[in-house]
């Protein structure tokens, strides 16, 4: 009688100290899911914040608009300013670029459509005032990568005053 309740304690005590190890690897299991998940949503989140900071991050261009660089202007108002490409790859070759910092293309919204078709108005102004109104030019906006973009933030370029050739060379 006294054998079996020492053996009876006895499992009872290997069985609580069974049940608790469980309960710690089930408690570590949920400690290691939510980790995951918190460590996954942080990422996210980091991820996040380098987006935003690339694609908001100002350029050369913003430092010409507001004249922080002495690049001559060829045109300004309150949507968009102008100014000769530093390293024109035709005769004429100008940039018509929105005052406000928009990174590419895919970042315009319907809010932005004033200031787009103002690029084109001033586009054909400095067109008429370079000369090459009537010989012809071509306007080309680059987008991303494979669009040959290399500052992020948008621009026109405005090409002319010589032939122009086909429209693309791949
Ligand atoms: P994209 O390849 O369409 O991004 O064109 C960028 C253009 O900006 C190139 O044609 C460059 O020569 C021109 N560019 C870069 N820095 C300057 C600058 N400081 N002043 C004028 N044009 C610039």
């Amino acid at each position: 009688m006294k054998l079996s309740l020492i053996l009876a304690k006895h499992v009872t005590v290997v069985v609580t100290r069974v049940l608790i190890k469980v309960n710690k690897l089930q408690l570590m299991g949920e400690l290691y899911f939510f980790s995951g998940k918190l460590t996954a949503h942080l990422q996210r989140s980091y991820i996040d914040i380098i987006k935003g900071t690339v694609m908001s991050e100002e350029t050369i261009f913003s430092k010409i608009i507001r004249q922080e660089i002495p690049t001559p202007l060829l045109y300004q108002d309150e949507l968009v300013s102008a100014f000769r490409d530093i390293s024109p790859r035709v005769d004429s070759h100008i940039l018509i670029v929105p005052n406000k910092h928009i990174a590419t293309i895919n970042d315009v919204t319907s809010e932005d459509e004033l200031t787009l078709g103002r690029m084109i108005t001033v586009a054909k102004k400095l067109a008429k005032e370079d000369g090459i109104d009537e010989s012809g030019y071509r306007l080309i906006i680059n987008c991303n990568s494979d669009g040959g973009q290399e500052v992020y933030h948008i621009h026109m370029h405005l090409l002319g005053g010589q032939p122009l050739g086909t429209m693309l060379s791949v």
